[in-house]
């Protein structure tokens, strides 16, 4: 049985910490409403503790070798990858995603994120530029004190994204996961510290908004990080922007899955409904616009609403269940606000819709055919099990569809025609793209949206370069001629 309390609320300096007068914060299990834990926000004083000893530690963290650091690293993935089951379990009753799900694609990522920057750290070097007899060298800086905010759908894959790379480089980090999902980071940072991580490196601080917005505008920050929605972006770049922060910004997206006559009909639907309802649709990268070429369009909802029926509706922490409930009642009721719409605009559902007859926080997986572009549920983010199939008759049109939106995280294509498939690709406008696949995101590729869906890029080698600066030094071997 896997304990779900927590020592305290916060982890500072290695040790974990309360403060009691901090806003209480419930955690609910969205299986059944009940109540399963509860944090405190960060007071002021703890946020002041907390950067305090992220700034403190940060120097002799740098200061080791980057192959010290990532050892570290590494040796933290391994306990995850030793503690898969218990920390898959938290993850289910932190989000309510069903442990078949979390077994394989949380902690995990979260270790592979480690073990690859843990691989990366002690290889990041600058580089030699000879000039003549004076030569510059560049130096690899990390950028300081980094702030990571999370949003509740992945709280242990972000949480390790957002630390792997930072610490790699030599920064520390303060984290504060979304208030919908507090567990998940703490045993993070009791895995790190474990691994032998000096204390203040990794820290770990609750609470909602107010509290991000306090990390964010302290003057010892010099990095952002932040998972989230659009809005909140633009609110985290902007407060960014008045102390010259860097920044990493992974936001919202309505993303476009193009399906063309010639795909491989089983293929193509299995791709649909990984883009659509694993996480129970609450995955930033979802294909939730699925254009579909009108010859092979009934085939595919037919085939589609098959292979929905099939979904095991349930207890997520029943191995045989495979969607689970929205993360919170709010959720729920925003979903279902959008499936009212999506009626009242006249398209036509297909299948779902409904709740089942679950207590917690569940919504059916819901597609609705004959969907147009104009239609708010092909226009905004849902962020939940509700796809949306769009017609359409030859490629550039689709092309220019699917790019006309503000967004611009994901798009997939499913064709047999490679040549197709790459000139469409090359085409629309979005960070993480898929060919005859959808939603993989391994730690060696670099992801992350463009337009109003992000700035900058996770994992990958990309990552580096926005945890790091570079420093570069002029040295010169000979006199120096001055006018005068
Ligand atoms: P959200 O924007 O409501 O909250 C995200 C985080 O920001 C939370 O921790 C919240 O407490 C914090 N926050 C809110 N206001 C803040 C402020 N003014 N200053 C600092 N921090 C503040 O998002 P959410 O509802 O938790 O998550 C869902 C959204 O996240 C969706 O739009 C989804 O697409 C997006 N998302 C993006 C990615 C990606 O990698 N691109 C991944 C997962 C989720």
């Amino acid at each position: 049985m896997t304990d779900l309390r927590t020592a305290a609320s916060h982890f500072i300096n290695g040790a974990f910490v309360e403060d009691a007068a901090g806003d209480p914060i419930p955690v609910i299990y969205a299986a059944s409403g009940q109540e399963i834990a509860r944090v405190h926000a960060a007071t002021p004083a703890i946020v002041e503790q907390a950067l305090a000893s992220a700034r403190a530690a940060q120097a002799e963290w740098a200061g080791m070798s980057g192959t010290e650091r990532g050892r570290i690293l590494r040796r933290a993935a391994d306990l995850i990858r030793a503690r898969n089951h218990e920390l898959s379990v938290i993850e289910t009753h932190d989000t309510g995603k069903p442990l078949s799900e979390t077994l394989v694609a949380d902690a995990t990522s979260g270790a592979d994120a480690l073990e690859y920057f843990g691989g990366l750290a002690g290889s990041l070097t600058g580089e030699h530029i000879q000039l003549g007899q004076d030569w510059v060298y560049t130096r690899r800086e990390p950028l300081g004190l980094c702030v990571g905010i999370g949003a509740w759908n992945y709280p242990t894959q972000i949480a390790c994204w957002k630390a792997a790379p930072a610490l790699a480089c030599g920064n520390t980090m303060v984290f504060k996961p979304s208030e919908e999902t507090p567990l998940c980071a703490l045993k993070i940072a009791e895995i790190l510290q474990e691994a032998g991580l000096p204390p203040g490196v990794f820290n770990v601080i609750q609470g909602r908004g107010e509290v991000g917005a306090a990390l964010v505008s302290d003057p010892r920050v010099d990095k952002v990080s932040l998972t989230g929605s659009v809005p909140t972006g633009r609110k985290v770049y902007a407060a960014a922007a008045e102390g010259m922060k860097h920044v990493t910004m992974e936001l919202g997206g309505k993303s476009p899955l193009l399906i063309f006559d010639d795909a491989d009909l089983e293929d193509a639907v299995g791709g649909a409904i990984l883009g659509n309802f694993y996480s129970s649709g609450q995955v930033c990268s979802n294909g939730t616009r699925v254009f579909v070429q009108r010859g092979i369009k009934e085939a595919f909802l037919t085939r589609l609403s098959e292979r929905l029926s099939q979904a095991v509706i349930g207890d997520p922490l029943d191995e045989a269940t495979n969607f689970g409930p929205l993360v919170s009642a709010r959720q729920r009721d925003i979903v279902e606000g959008y499936i009212a719409k999506g009626v009242e605009e006249g398209a036509r559902l297909i299948c779902g819709g409904g709740r089942p007859d679950l207590p917690g926080w569940y919504v059916e997986p819901t597609v609705f055919a004959d969907v147009t572009d104009d239609m708010i549920i092909a226009r905004e983010e849902i962020f939940g099990p509700v796809m949306a199939v769009l017609d359409f008759e030859d490629e550039d049109e689709a092309i220019t569809r699917a790019n006309a939106t503000e967004f611009g995280l994901s798009a997939g294509v499913f064709t047999r025609d490679l040549t197709r498939a790459h000139r469409v690709i090359a085409r629309l406008e979005a960070g993480s793209c898929f060919i005859n696949s959808y939603n993989d995101a391994p730690v060696e590729a670099p992801f992350g949206g463009s337009k109003l869906s992000g700035v900058g890029r996770e994992n990958s080698k990309e990552a580096i370069a926005h945890y790091s600066q570079v420093k570069s030094v002029y040295v010169r071997m000979g006199p120096v001629e001055a006018p005068f």
